[in-house]
C-alpha cells in the first residue's frame, strides 16, 4: 500500500457517515481511480430548470400537494447561499408559530441549498422530499424515512448519490452540471492530475 492510498483510505468521508465500511471502501476505490464523477455524470441526465425561488416554491407546493396535502402549510421555499453543505445540512427546514385570527398557527419554511439549482431533477426532488417531511417528522428515524419514500420511492438511492457528488465536490472534482451552456456534445475529458 502505497503512502497515498493510506491517506485516502483514512480519509474521512464525511458525507457518507451512516454507511457501511464495504461501501466506503467502494468509494474511495472510485475515487482513487478517478471515476466517482463519470459514474455520477452516467447516471443522471441534465440539470433540471428549477432557477429561481419561484420555481422552486411551485415545485415543492406540487409535490406537497400530491402527497402531504392535509399537512401544516409551508409558507415559503427558497435557494438559500448561506446554507453552506460543508456543514453537512443540505436544506433546512423551519418551522415556527404565529398567531392568526386567535389561533396558533405553524407555518413552515424551507431552505434549499443553492448549490442544488445545478443538478439533476432527482437530487432536488430528493432534498424537497426531505425537508417535507420534517413537516410531519422531526427526527430521522424510521417514520421519517418511510415519508421520503412514500414521496419518492427511490429516495435512498439518490440521497446516496447526492452524498456522493458532495463527497467528489470535496475531494477538487468538477461541478458536473454547473453552466447553462455546456456543450453536452463534446466528449468530457477526464480530470487528470487533480486533486
Ligand atoms: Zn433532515
Amino acid at each position: 500500500m502505497t503512502i497515498a492510498t493510506q491517506e485516502l483510505a483514512s480519509q474521512e468521508l464525511k458525507y457518507l457517515g451512516a454507511y457501511g465500511e464495504d461501501t466506503l471502501r467502494q468509494v474511495r476505490q472510485l475515487m482513487r481511480e478517478d471515476r466517482l464523477g463519470s459514474l455520477l455524470a452516467g447516471r443522471y441526465g441534465q440539470a433540471h430548470e428549477i432557477r429561481n425561488d419561484k420555481a422552486l416554491y411551485q415545485y415543492v407546493q406540487e409535490l406537497k400537494n400530491e402527497f402531504l396535502r392535509n399537512a401544516e402549510p409551508i409558507n415559503k421555499v427558497f435557494f438559500d447561499n448561506k446554507i453552506h453543505v460543508i456543514s453537512q445540512a443540505l436544506g433546512m427546514h423551519t418551522a415556527f408559530s404565529r398567531v392568526q385570527g386567535g389561533k396558533l398557527k405553524a407555518k413552515h419554511e424551507i431552505k434549499v441549498a443553492t448549490l442544488f439549482k445545478n443538478v439533476p431533477l432527482e437530487f432536488l426532488k430528493m432534498i424537497a422530499v426531505h425537508e417535507l417531511a420534517h413537516i410531519k417528522e422531526k427526527q430521522h428515524d424510521k417514520p421519517f424515512y418511510k415519508l421520503c419514500t412514500y414521496m419518492e420511492p427511490h429516495y435512498h438511492q439518490y440521497e446516496f448519490d447526492v452524498r456522493l457528488y458532495l463527497t467528489h465536490i470535496e475531494a477538487g472534482g468538477n461541478r458536473l452540471w454547473d453552466g447553462p451552456d455546456q456543450d453536452l456534445a463534446a466528449p468530457q475529458r477526464p480530470a487528470t492530475g487533480g486533486r
